[in-house]
């Protein structure tokens, strides 16, 4: 039976896991990334640690599985997006450290593009808002800070890329030098529609085109492994986590919507062949490139989905773990009119207001830890709600159903209180690892282990499904009430 490496190098943590023909996992490893924060704001990695954790676990969850290189069909990666790497060609060293998408360090060089009157260009041109959030102030930051770089980069002589073309060229002992759509189109310096790097947003950027990877198709063979250890399997399958969580859900037609329930949340929806540009402050990106096809999709992310049950446990001390908050919640019927809004870092989308700040509204003398709880579990699910409004305003196809992820969708009562307040089923599935899948699959096709788009969708097994069941009146009060308390919460920090 083939097997498929996957190796998944998330924002915490490298991992790498098996997967057999069916797409069932088989083995994993997984090592801690460490985060650096220099100054407030700012958020690096080490690239060599990346580098070194990944190869360690790959080797690692291979041993497991005991299997060899040989009986590896193929190498899926799926990477955290948008952080920035600049190494030396010649030497394959980084020039500094890899700015994480997290950083926040070239917020005033968008904020000056936007004061110019480019933000129109770049959302039509790359489907995104002029944000530091996304790699091309990034690389333009470290082109003019690092000594030396500016000449070098002109020379030919370095490369950026994301975190995946890192991988690729240390796994191939520095000869491919590649990316993915989905992973470009994160950079702000990729046309979306052309699939290609665009010269005049290059120019206003400052970014030297001989720098930049050559972008391949998410599914095909790009090159081969040449390391000791993992030598000779085929790299054949590239994307971003999220993009791969798309692939892995199967959400492989016009509509198909997953949310995935980690720190934040992030909603993709597939919008197929055509890039669908947003009114509602969401992000057109593509998806990925297989089979020929270009398939686009719409996201939007929740900055604070499960950390908020992290926050009931590290800072309130209302729990002592994760999985404890739903024992709390079931203390109580309903969260009593309570509504915690958590706005610790701003608002994403739709709202996208930066000065918004965490609040709780409702509190009378009934109310109990119970209440806040709930209240706090709930607002995972009215935020996500709040992202699948503005999508069905901006996409022409209403998602019947809600695929779901992340480690809080492990919370039964979340995801029936998400069915609710969709009013569409909510649907679990079997292999809730579905990043590491994605990357896995995208391999599996591009070599030949699945043969088709209808193959994997007919592997996507379903654990459990929530059907929404509360009264259609009772759950628009409370979205009504929610959209109030979110009012309260907007625009609180002045002059910070
Ligand atoms: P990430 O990939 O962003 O690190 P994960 O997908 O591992 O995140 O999900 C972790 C989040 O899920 C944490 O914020 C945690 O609070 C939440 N979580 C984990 N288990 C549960 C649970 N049983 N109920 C509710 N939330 C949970």
């Amino acid at each position: 039976m083939p097997h498929i490496l996957a190796l998944d190098e998330g924002t915490t943590s490298a991992r790498a896991i098996v997967f057999n023909g069916d797409g069932r996992p088989v083995s994993l490893a997984q090592k801690e990334i460490t985060q650096h924060f220099p100054r407030p704001g700012w958020v690096e990695h080490d690239a060599m640690e990346i580098w070194a954790a990944q190869l360690g676990v790959a080797v690692e969850a291979l041993g497991r599985a005991s299997l060899g290189p040989r009986d590896i069909a193929a190498i899926g990666i799926a990477n955290q997006r948008e952080t920035a790497v600049l190494w030396d060609r010649a030497t394959g060293a980084p020039v500094g450290p890899a700015i994480v998408w997290q950083d926040r360090r070239t917020a005033d060089a968008c904020s000056r593009l936007e004061a110019d009157g480019l933000g129109p260009l770049f959302r039509e041109r790359t489907g995104l808002p002029l944000d530091s959030y996304f790699s091309g102030t990034k690389v333009a930051w470290m082109l003019e800070r690092v000594p030396g770089a500016r000449a070098r980069a002109e020379a030919g002589e370095l490369a950026f890329g994301t975190i995946d073309s890192w991988l690729l060229w240390k796994l191939t002992g520095g000869t491919l030098h590649a990316t993915d759509p989905g992973n470009a189109s994160r950079t702000l310096l990729f046309n979306i529609r052309d699939l290609a790097w665009d010269d005049e947003l290059l120019g206003i950027l400052r970014v030297p085109r001989a720098l930049l990877p050559r972008v391949v198709p998410s599914a095909a063979v790009a090159g081969e492994t040449a390391v000791p250890g993992l030598a000779g399997i085929p790299l054949a399958g590239i994307a971003g986590d999220q993009q791969a969580a798309l692939f892995g859900q199967a959400c492989l037609s016009p509509g198909l919507t997953k949310n995935t329930y980690g720190t934040g949340c992030f909603m993709l929806q597939n919008t197929g062949a055509v890039p669908v540009a947003s009114n509602n402050r969401l992000i057109t990106t593509v998806g990925w490139q297989a089979n020929g096809d270009v398939t686009y999709a719409l996201e939007g992310a929740v900055f604070v989905g499960g950390a908020v049950i992290q926050w009931l446990r590290d800072g309130l001390k209302l729990i002592r773990s994760a999985p404890e908050v739903n024992d709390l919640a079931a203390t109580v019927p309903d969260s009593g009119g309570v509504f915690v809004v958590p706005a610790f870092t701003g608002l994403g989308a739709p709202h996208w207001d930066p000065r918004a700040r965490g609040t709780i509204v409702g509190i009378t003398r009934g109310t109990t830890a119970g209440h806040i709880a709930r209240a706090a579990l709930e607002s995972i699910a009215f935020q996500s709600a709040d992202l699948l409004r503005a999508m069905r305003a901006d996409a022409p196809a209403a998602p019947a159903e809600m695929r779901v992820d992340g480690g809080a969708c492990r919370s039964d009562l979340l995801m029936q209180f998400q069915a609710d307040l969709l009013g569409i089923p909510v649907v679990r599935p079997e292999v809730t690892e579905t990043t590491a899948l994605g990357a896995a699959r995208l391999a599996g096709l591009a070599a030949g282990v699945w043969r088709s788009a209808g193959e994997l969708a007919g592997g996507h097994r379903v654990e459990r499904r929530f059907e929404p069941g509360a009264p259609a009146g009772r759950m628009d009060e409370l979205a009504a009430a929610w959209s109030r308390a979110v009012e309260r919460a907007k625009d609180w920090a002045r002059g910070e």
